[in-house]
């Protein structure tokens, strides 16, 4: 695929707000078939703590730069609570913390109008952000043909579903599963992110809670399999 080829088909003209794109102003290039030349997606790619969701934003943000396509990365109560994308592994990219007023398709729009291109975002910890976070990014793939990837947490400490995530899994083209197992202490896979207070599994409480995976945390996070989570078992001390 040549640069041509991936380029947003809205760069030339992007449209001034959501009513112009709905009215056609970003309608995008057809083919001889009437088909669609590029289709902008939304992905939700989702997994527990520890699997490498932040670490996989980041290499897909590397890849798309490469083939010369530029996006934006956006993030939400990243653990260094900064405006950055970190990884337990140590990379690192600065990135737009995304607040409840923040408007993604006024953020497109702005870089827009100062002549930068956005092809794509990358949102991380989009469990995190509000569900209308997730209908402008739906807007953002169907009206200005802009590539969204999300990635995030399916379920917080009580194993219920982020109402963003809830979203996302209902307006997706594409859910997938990480791949990287995260393994409870008991060696089954670990699926539930369970929130520890005082030794224990905490069972109510805010839905997001400041917390890492290190075992001196006052408020810290471990994954467990379901059979440990439901029991509260947090096994040996390690
Ligand atoms: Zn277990």
């Amino acid at each position: 695929m040549t640069d041509d080829a991936a380029a947003p088909i809205c760069l030339a003209r992007p449209p001034a707000g959501p009513g112009d794109a709905r009215a056609g102003g970003c309608a995008a290039a057809r083919g001889v078939d009437g088909r669609p030349l590029h289709a902008a997606a939304l992905k939700f790619f989702w997994g527990p703590m520890d699997c490498g969701k932040s670490t996989m934003a980041l290499q897909m943000n590397y890849n798309h730069a490469r083939q010369g396509r530029r996006g934006l990365v956006t993030t939400r109560i990243d653990r260094s609570l900064g405006p950055q994308v970190t990884t337990r592994i140590g990379l690192s990219h600065t990135a737009i913390e995304v607040t409840d007023d923040l408007d993604l398709r006024a953020l497109v729009r702005g870089r827009w109008d100062e002549g930068v291109r956005v092809d794509y975002l990358i949102c991380d910890e989009a469990s995190f952000y509000t569900v209308a976070h997730v209908e402008q990014m739906a807007e953002l793939v169907d009206s200005y043909d802009v590539d969204v990837y999300a990635f995030g947490l399916a379920t917080d400490f009580r194993s219920c579903l982020f109402p963003a995530a809830q979203r996302l899994f209902e307006l997706a083209d594409e859910v997938a599963r990480i791949q990287v197992e995260v393994l409870c202490w008991c060696g089954r896979e670990g699926l539930l992110n369970a929130r520890v207070v005082d030794g224990r599994v905490a069972r109510e409480g805010a839905q997001v809670v400041i917390g890492d995976t290190v075992d001196t945390a006052e408020v810290r996070y471990q994954v467990l399999c379901r059979r440990h989570y439901r029991s509260g078992d947090l096994g040996p001390r390690r």
